[in-house]
């Protein structure tokens, strides 16, 4: 047994780890070792990845690469294959990701099942989006090839399907081209929510990836609107990104009531001067977290929660104001809050988070009944609007607030494999 935590660092438990690395194995071991749950790079923040005391099969061997049609953009690779390799990959080649989330550092079949969203949800949607094809492995060993194409059902059920419709053994993804890997950005300040809302609105037509960093101490809702769109190609020097690692674990989270006021003036006084146009690498771009590996730890030893939801448009001002009020009342909160809209279109998956209207993401130092107290005010507040929460944030969400968040429960159910649960499945699911 090992003792395994997720992003969140929230508790290690003891899981029987089963490394899948040679595709043609993965059946038997699957159908030997169950119940089990998929592991990627655990990047979720909560228990959708984790199965405490029982069994993970860990899919980061599952890393080869099957084809890549330079002239199509067509690729194909395993699952456990990360982001980042595909980015460095394709990347010369004049193809990208057409969605990323904010780390590059988590494996294609997490990105599935979790059907992980960027900065451009409004023009391309989520990565479900631009999967052509996968393959589906059932513990009972039956092999599963679906799409937007084939058996749309299962691939509905397993994009979004949080692992537990089968193992995810392959994928082919449509790539999006591009002339190479900077970006033209724009950095505009924002005072409060209105003008959020009027910078995302009149930036949708006119840019690709758009997102806001919100400054959750002010309450007012101040912050700093990103917008940028794939450049022509550059004759610049690449950066040579080498990441730092955070060296320790700090004995109390450095994320406190102290720390949070001056780091969040300073944050926004600080890119509130470096307003403007800007040529920006697609890794600083897209990934500036990616710079400070295992960054998770400076919560210290109790680790932190992610609270991420999504409201609809219609109340979604109000909604939004309502929980940063909660949120500066609570003195809580934290550096990395994160505004953006979601664009009007369905997402592919049953369970899928994406869905038209806002999205507010914080980090919060896990301080216990404090901390989830406050919780239970904010999903108040989602639940009168309409809203849901992100699975893959997620270590607490109360089941009734799931079930109605996600009113597609019912019909993705049926799909799910009987050999695979995890800690969020009986959480949220019962079983
Ligand atoms: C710094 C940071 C920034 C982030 N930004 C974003 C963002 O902008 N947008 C966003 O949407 N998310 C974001 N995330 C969340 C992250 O993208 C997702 O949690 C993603 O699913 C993690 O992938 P993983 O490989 O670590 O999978 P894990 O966390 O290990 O697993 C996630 C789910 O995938 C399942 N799974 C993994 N592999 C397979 C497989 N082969 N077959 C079947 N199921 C499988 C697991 O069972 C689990 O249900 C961020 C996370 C971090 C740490």
């Amino acid at each position: 047994m090992v003792a395994i935590s997720s992003w969140g660092r929230l508790g290690q438990w003891e899981h029987d780890v089963k490394p899948l690395t040679d595709r043609r194995q993965v059946a038997k071991i699957i159908r030997d070792n169950n119940p089990g749950i998929a592991q990627g790079m655990a990047r979720s923040y909560g228990d959708v990845c984790l199965n405490p005391n029982g069994i993970l099969w860990k899919t980061t061997g599952l890393d080869r690469f099957i084809s890549l049609d330079q002239s199509t953009g067509r690729l194909v690779c395993e699952a456990g294959v990360l982001l980042r390799d595909i980015q460095r990959l394709v990347i010369p080649r004049g193809w990208i990701l057409p969605v990323t989330p904010g780390t590059q550092l988590v494996t294609v079949g997490g990105a599935i099942a979790n059907n992980v969203h960027g900065k451009n949800h409004h023009v391309l949607g989520s990565f479900g989006d631009h999967v052509q094809q996968l393959t589906l492995l059932r513990t009972d060993g039956e092999v599963i090839d679906c799409g937007p194409q084939i058996k749309q059902d299962w691939f509905a059920a397993t994009v979004g399907g949080l692992g537990l419709t089968g193992v995810i053994l392959l994928a082919e993804i449509q790539l999006r081209q591009i002339s190479g890997p900077w970006l033209e950005t724009e950095t505009i300040p924002y005072e409060n929510l209105n003008e959020f809302f009027s910078l995302a609105d009149s930036s949708e037509v006119d840019w690709e990836h758009t997102v806001s960093w919100i400054d959750c101490i002010s309450g007012e809702g101040r912050g700093l609107f990103m917008r940028g769109n794939h450049a022509e190609k550059q004759n610049r020097v690449e950066p040579n990104n080498r990441s730092k690692t955070m060296p320790i674990v700090p004995p109390v989270s450095l994320v406190n009531r102290i720390t949070l006021r001056p780091f969040n003036m300073a944050y926004f006084n600080l890119n509130r001067m470096k307003k403007g146009r800007a040529l920006a690498h697609y890794t600083s771009f897209f990934y500036p977290l990616d710079n400070l590996l295992e960054w998770n730890r400076m919560y210290g030893p109790k680790g932190f929660y992610q609270y991420q939801s999504v409201v609809p448009r219609a109340d979604g001002q109000e909604a939004v104001q309502a929980m940063l009020r909660e949120i500066a009342r609570s003195g809580e909160g934290s550096f990395l809050a994160v505004l953006k809209t979601f664009g009007d279109r369905p997402s592919v998956g049953m369970l899928s988070f994406p869905q038209p209207g806002v999205t507010l993401a914080l980090d919060f130092p896990n301080k216990g009944a404090q901390t989830l107290k406050l919780f239970e005010r904010l999903d108040a507040i989602v639940r009168e609007a309409g809203g849901r929460i992100y699975p893959a944030k997620d270590a607490r969400m109360p089941r009734d607030l799931f079930e109605a968040g996600y009113p597609r429960l019912a019909e993705f159910l049926p799909y799910r494999d009987p050999g695979i649960g995890s800690a969020m499945s009986r959480r949220l699911m019962g079983y």
